[in-house]
């Protein structure tokens, strides 16, 4: 397996695997844990000046959001220059717009200086209006950018074949392959002397004064910092009340005419329907995303796939599905991720998390944060992106509304629950949460009719997990920690899996 999830993304071929190098009694000056396009950056940047770092990832290079995204680059964000304005001042987010146009000169230099054969091409986005409601939208959107000074033009006709009221055109935004890219970026890493481990979990960490002691399953890796680039940390932080999980999909589709955009494409829906075409195997393909909902909040997420398919085939002249797959993103409580040291640190932890749908802009852009905070101790963004701006009142509003959907939800998992009086309620290729002699259970039953036992609590925050029938997996509403079939982890922020029932009571159904 080499992504967090059942089906296959486009771009999951190109996932490979580094060889591990013993690690024992060695003082590494930075451990990066996480090797997704956060990870995988902020370890390069760190390495290239001759510092000595290791980079930790649970799985594979490329197993978490980075091998399941559509990998636009843009400096337009989910949160508008608007909104950015309105709740963080002028000047602030005028920041916001630099930042963004930083992240993506890094992604370019990086691909010109190591000649990473990533299908890097600059692009021009086209953001279109479908009705009255979004116009006004796009008309707000349009004046913050021009408050900081970020350049959009209205325009009259749009690449895509969907009918549009108003539209606009933003220029030098970009696409690449994003596995492509982080193996090329690891292997100048390597190149440079910097070591990887993979199918190493790390589990938790002791801040020293000199120093953090990261316990990992593969033994303890001592380095004077640690960088949690996970997509969000593992353990208990307030982060985690201030972000919320967020399931997005996508598909790749073949078009029976030749008419593929060549332009970056979003409409203004919420969620927005998201376009791309990228080249595989000399074969063009058109990317669509959208059907965003919060993990564990759709009933039947293999729906939300024939949703966006049916939306497509009603707009293009869609010939064949090639790749369908979902992944998971992070929403925080005031719109800007967090990038710095982590809340509990003392200084020498750093996490980057809550990118929204702009992971490739942000985790590019802690790589520069981060290797600033360790190497200088300040950023231009650093105060903007602090992890530590979230006191017990900021985002409170949301981290209420959260909890209150949590709450909500457990209760209407336990109503649930006690309808479902025994196993035998299960039909084959099902999965449901079930009550037995006083405990819950989490139980799939193969096509075979195998039977897969596990208890349903997360071991994170104790939240109760929810199948996902289009990933095959348990996702937990609260965190977004997933696990497969058998329990194993596939997603943090817990770092351990499910607890899996006594081989002997796992069964097959009669
Ligand atoms: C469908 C979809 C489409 C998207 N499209 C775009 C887009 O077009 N443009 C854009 O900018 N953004 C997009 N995003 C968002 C973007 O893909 C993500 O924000 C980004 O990939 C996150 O990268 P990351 O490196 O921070 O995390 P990840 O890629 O998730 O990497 C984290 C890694 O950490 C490892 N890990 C986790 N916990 C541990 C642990 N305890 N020990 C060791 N290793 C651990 C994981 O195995 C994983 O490999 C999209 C998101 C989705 C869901």
């Amino acid at each position: 397996m080499f992504r967090d999830g059942a089906r296959k993304s486009m771009w999951q071929a190109e996932a490979k695997r580094f060889e591990n190098l013993p690690t024992q009694d060695q003082l590494f000056d930075v451990a990066i844990v996480g090797g997704g396009i956060t990870g995988v950056s902020t370890a390069y940047r760190l390495q290239l000046i001759g510092l000595k770092c290791i980079l930790l990832e649970a799985n594979n290079i490329g197993f978490g959001t980075t091998g399941g995204t559509t990998a636009h680059l843009n400096d337009f964000f989910d949160t508008t220059y608007k909104e950015a304005i309105s709740k963080f001042g002028l000047e602030n987010a005028k920041l916001l717009a630099q930042a963004g146009k930083e992240a993506i000169n890094i992604v370019h230099s990086n691909v010109f200086r190591h000649a990473i054969n990533c299908d890097f091409e600059y692009k021009n986005a086209h953001l279109f209006a479908v009705d009255d409601d979004q116009v006004k939208q796009l008309d707000d959107i349009v004046d913050g950018a021009n408050q900081v000074g970020y350049e959009m033009n209205y325009i009259d006709q749009i690449d895509f074949p969907i009918p549009f009221k108003k539209a606009v055109l933003i220029p030098k935004q970009a696409q690449f392959h994003p596995l492509k890219y982080i193996k090329g970026l690891t292997e100048a890493y390597i190149q440079a002397g910097g070591m990887v481990v993979e199918n190493c979990m790390v589990e938790s960490h002791v801040e020293e004064h000199a120093g953090v002691v990261l316990k990992t399953s593969l033994g303890d890796i001592n380095a004077k910092h640690a960088v949690y680039a996970t997509h969000t940390p593992p353990g208990i932080s307030i982060l985690h009340f201030t972000t919320a999980p967020y399931r997005s999909y996508a598909i790749a589709f073949s078009l029976k005419n030749e008419n593929y955009p060549n332009t970056l494409g979003y409409d203004l829906y919420d969620p927005y329907h998201y376009y791309r075409t990228h080249e595989i195997d000399g074969k063009q393909l058109l990317i669509a995303g959208g059907e965003d909902h919060k993990t564990g909040h759709s009933e039947d997420t293999g729906s939300c796939f024939a949703e966006l398919e049916n939306y497509c085939r009603s707009h293009f002249d869609v010939d064949t599905v090639e790749y369908a797959w979902s992944s998971q993103y992070f929403e925080p409580a005031d719109g800007l991720p967090s990038i710095g040291v982590l809340p509990s640190s003392d200084g020498r932890i750093f996490v980057a998390t809550g990118f929204r749908g702009n992971g490739m802009t942000f985790g590019t852009l802690s790589s520069a944060i981060i290797y600033d905070l360790i190497i200088d101790g300040e950023n231009p963004y650093a105060k903007l992106f602090n992890p530590k701006r979230f006191k017990p009142t900021a985002g409170f509003t949301s981290f209420v509304k959260e909890n209150a959907t949590v709450v909500s939800d457990f209760i209407k998992d336990k109503i649930s629950i006690e309808r479902i009086q025994s196993l035998a309620e299960i039909n084959e290729g099902e999965a449901k949460v079930v009550k037995y002699e006083g405990d819950s259970y989490a139980i799939y039953a193969e096509q075979n009719g195998q039977l897969h036992v596990l208890k349903s609590t997360c071991p994170h925050a104790k939240c109760e997990v929810r199948w996902n029938n289009a990933e095959l997996s348990w996702d937990c509403p609260c965190h977004g920690s997933r696990f497969n079939i058998n329990g194993r982890i596939l997603t943090g922020p817990a770092t351990s899996g499910l607890e899996k029932l006594n081989e002997e009571l796992q069964g097959k159904k009669n």
